[in-house]
Order: structure tokens, then C-alpha cells, then sequence
């Protein structure tokens, strides 16, 4: 059976946490879309992490980690990642990677920045990774799989003919060096070496592994405010972050993915450009952002700190039914002990009107929002474990949302590591 664990917001519920503890009773933990560009940090007995691109169930050793066709594969930054991790004292993970998985190329990195640098202060607020002209390339059909490492001829035959593209832009429109066929060719050959013990047909071995009665969870990046159809667009990343694409960028059959549980954060954060309608400013703000995550909201990739506001009722309804969402893991709500009152968006207001569906970018820049403030409960509710011994104002708190969205709440996240967690019988 499969299993998806995805973000119902702008990235950063706490995914990773969610997958990591998930991933005791998992058999694969697949990496279905998106690249380096957002992280996962993730707390356990071996010390804290911040994985990139390998996925959250790289710490046990019960279980398979797999880089699925959808993902944008960094080999350098992937390898690097797995070096850290083993040199930390863990196990060397068991991995797998898709013959079909494409690769992000140097230049991507490079077009990334010079185009930012070129749009200057009309920039997507990019992390640079290379991401975005990934995509590009991928969907104009000049990308480069894995597999095609390990034909050398028409590698290089390929390569000269895409090089020549590139030159072109690079030379007339971004003013930069132009790239070197036989110095790709290289640096190509250095990756082949690397994944070369670890590619394999991954859609046909996660069917055998379903026939087999394996469990497989799918693990999301960002969240589905980021998708490219059906988010904050053109604020968003450029692959699918919905968990029906887990059945595309695995290579499994979409009627398998029989639970989907949707993390969203008690409070709301984000990272770059683009509408925000619940975020708040100034002392408020950076108190929350001090007080958030486990050690502050800053990005795992990147450091930059993470823009702050008040839970909103109206993405999460709506990025819990674009997920398809059985289950709600309701994360970090230990942090919001320190309030005597909390704020929640409940509503939009746009042109005199109050909605509660999620609006196209447009009306969404024009949005205000609606907040209703319920009781906090001013106090720690670490090492709770049971529902029922949280304070009644929190239970309230949870109860409200759960209300709104209109999606079950069945886990409730009240601290980092790996234990703790309530869960709930709906
Ligand atoms: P992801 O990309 O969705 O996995 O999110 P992040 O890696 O940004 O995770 C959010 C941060 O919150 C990480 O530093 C986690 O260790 C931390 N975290 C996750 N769940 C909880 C929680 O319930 N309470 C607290 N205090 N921190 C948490």
C-alpha cells in the first residue's frame, strides 16, 4: 500500500518530521518531484539534519530510499548529502535511483542566476538551485536522464547540440562564458561514476515491491500553494507538489495511494515572493519566527528567514482538497504556548466581499484577511502524549481548525523529534 506525506501550504509544515516518524513502519520512502532546493530538517537519535534531496527514510536501516523519474537530481549535492549523513554515524542508507530520473546540469545552476540577476527586483526569489531551467529543459525536451549517461556517443552528440543553444543566450542575452562541450562531458562522466551502483528501473521495482505487500510512502516537497497549476502561480515551484503527481514521478498506479496525509503548521510561514494574506509584521512577527520550527523559521537551503503569519483557515481548506487529503498532521503547535490570545484567518476579503474558497493570484493580491482570535493556553505542551491531557483551550484551538478546513486532524505534532506525537482517532 502507499502512503503520501505532503504539504497542504507554502512548504515547511514539517514533512520531514512527519515522514521520518512515519517511515518506522515503512518498507520504500520515495522522492517523487522537485530538487535541492527546499529542505527537510529532521531530529533524531543520530543529531539534526538538513536533507536536501535524500529522502526523509535515510536513517533506518529497514528501509529503501528512492529517487523517483519526477525528481530534479542534483548528483553532486546528492552525494555530498549522503557522504555528511554516513559520516555522521549513520548506516549507509540503501538507495535507489531512476534510470529515468533527469539531471540537473551545471548550467542550470548558472542560468538560474543569471536570470534572477537579470530580472532583478521582478525576481521569483528563486533559491538558485538550478530548478526552474531544469523544468524548462525538461518540458522543451532537452533534458538529460540518468540513463543517458551510459550511452557516451550520443551523450556527446547531445550535449554539443543543446551547447550551442545555450551559447546563444549566454553570449546575447545574459553577456556570461559560454560553455565548453568537452568540460560538461567531463563533469558527466564524474556523475556516472557516482550513481552508476545505484540506477535502476524504479517504477517496475516499486510494482514488485507492491506485490509483494511492501509499504511505500511517497514523501512531497513544499506544499500545494507551490504547485505550478493550482497555487500562488507564477509564485511557484516548477513541479507538481500535489500527491496525485507521487503516481507520475514514482511510476506507480495512482489507484494505490490509499492514505494521504496533509501536514499543516499551526502557524503560517513562507520563503520568497508572492501573496501572503495572514502575514503579520514587526516585533509579532519576529518573535514568532525566533519562537518557530525547532530553533527559529529560517530556511533549511538557504538560511533566509522565513516570511511569519497566523494560521489561514482558507489555504489550508484549500491545499487539503487539492491534496486529496485523508489525514491532518497538525504540526509545531507547541510553539504557540506563549500566547494569550491567538489570531486564525478565517476569511478574505476581496473587493467588499468575504469568501472562504481560495482565490486565483489575481483577486488573491487584492485579498484581506478575516481573523477571528481564539484563547491560548499558555503553557508547554511538550511530552504530552495523549489527547485528552492537552489543555482545553488547545483542544479548542485544534477543534476550530479542523472545523474550517474540514479535513480530519488525526496527528498532532508537539515537538521535533520523532516521539512526539499525539494521535487521534477520527
Ligand atoms: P518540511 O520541509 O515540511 O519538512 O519542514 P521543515 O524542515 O522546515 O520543518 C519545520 C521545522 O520544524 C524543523 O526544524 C522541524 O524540526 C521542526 N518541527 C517539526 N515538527 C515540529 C513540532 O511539532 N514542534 C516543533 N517545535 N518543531 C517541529
Amino acid at each position: 500500500m502507499i502512503k503520501a506525506v505532503v504539504g497542504a501550504n507554502w512548504g515547511d509544515e514539517g514533512k520531514g518530521k512527519i515522514t521520518d516518524m512515519l517511515a518506522q513502519k515503512a518498507d520504500i520512502i520515495v522522492r517523487f518531484q522537485g530538487g535541492a532546493n527546499a529542505g527537510h530538517t529532521i531530529v533524531n537519535d543520530y543529531g539534526k539534519f538538513a536533507l536536501h534531496t535524500m529522502p526523509s527514510g535515510v536513517f533506518y536501516n529497514h528501509t529503501t530510499s528512492v529517487i523517483g523519474n519526477g525528481v530534479a537530481l542534483n548528483i553532486p549535492v546528492f552525494f555530498k548529502e549522503y557522504n555528511e549523513i554516513v559520516e555522521r554515524g549513520v548506516p549507509a542508507p540503501k538507495i535507489l535511483i531512476s534510470d529515468r530520473a533527469q539531471m540537473v546540469m551545471p548550467y542550470h545552476i548558472l542560468f538560474d542566476q543569471y536570470e534572477e540577476e537579470r530580472l532583478g527586483g521582478k525576481s521569483f526569489g528563486s533559491t538558485k538551485s538550478g530548478i526552474a531551467p531544469f523544468y524548462s529543459d525538461k518540458y522543451a525536451k532537452i533534458g538529460f536522464q540518468v540513463s543517458e549517461l551510459f550511452d557516451e556517443e550520443h551523450l556527446r552528440e547531445k550535449l554539443t547540440r543543446v551547447c550551442e543553444t545555450k551559447n546563444i543566450l549566454l553570449e546575447h542575452l545574459y553577456h556570461k562564458p559560454l560553455l565548453e562541450v568537452d568540460a560538461l562531458f567531463a563533469e558527466l562522466m564524474e556523475y556516472k561514476k557516482m550513481v552508476e551502483p545505484y540506477v535502476c528501473d524504479v517504477s517496475l521495482y516499486l510494482w514488485n515491491a507492491l506485490k509483494d505487500g511492501k509499504e511505500i510512502l511517497l514523501e512531497g516537497q513544499l506544499g500545494s500553494l507551490k504547485d505550478p497549476d493550482h497555487g500562488i502561480y507564477p509564485m511557484v515551484t516548477s513541479s507538481s507538489t500535489l500527491a496525485a503527481y507521487g503516481a507520475i514521478g514514482a511510476g506507480l498506479p495512482p489507484y494505490e495511494i490509499k492514505q494521504i496525509i496533509t501536514v499543516c503548521k499551526a502557524y503560517s510561514s513562507a520563503v520568497g515572493a508572492g501573496a501572503f494574506v495572514s502575514e503579520i509584521f514587526g516585533e509579532e512577527a519576529d518573535e514568532l519566527r525566533r519562537r518557530g520550527g525547532d530553533g527559529g523559521e529560517y530556511g533549511a537551503t538557504t538560511g533566509r528567514p522565513r516570511r511569519m503569519g497566523w494560521f489561514d483557515c482558507v489555504a489550508s481548506k484549500y491545499g487539503c482538497r487539492m491534496q486529496g487529503t485523508t489525514d491532518v498532521a497538525f504540526t509545531v503547535l507547541d510553539v504557540l504556548g506563549y500566547l494569550d490570545e491567538i489570531p486564525v484567518c478565517t476569511g478574505y476579503e476581496i473587493d467588499g466581499e468575504v469568501t472562504t474558497d481560495f482565490p486565483t493570484t489575481v483577486k488573491l493580491e487584492k485579498a484581506k484577511p478575516v481573523l477571528e482570535t481564539l484563547p491560548g493556553w499558555n503553557c508547554d505542551i511538550r511530552g504530552i502524549r495523549k489527547y485528552e491531557d492537552l489543555p482545553k483551550n488547545c483542544r479548542n484551538y485544534i477543534e476550530f481548525v479542523e472545523k474550517q478546513i474540514g479535513f480530519p486532524i488525526t496527528m498532532i505534532s508537539n515537538g521535533p523529534g520523532r516521539n512526539d506525537i499525539i494521535f487521534r482517532n477520527k
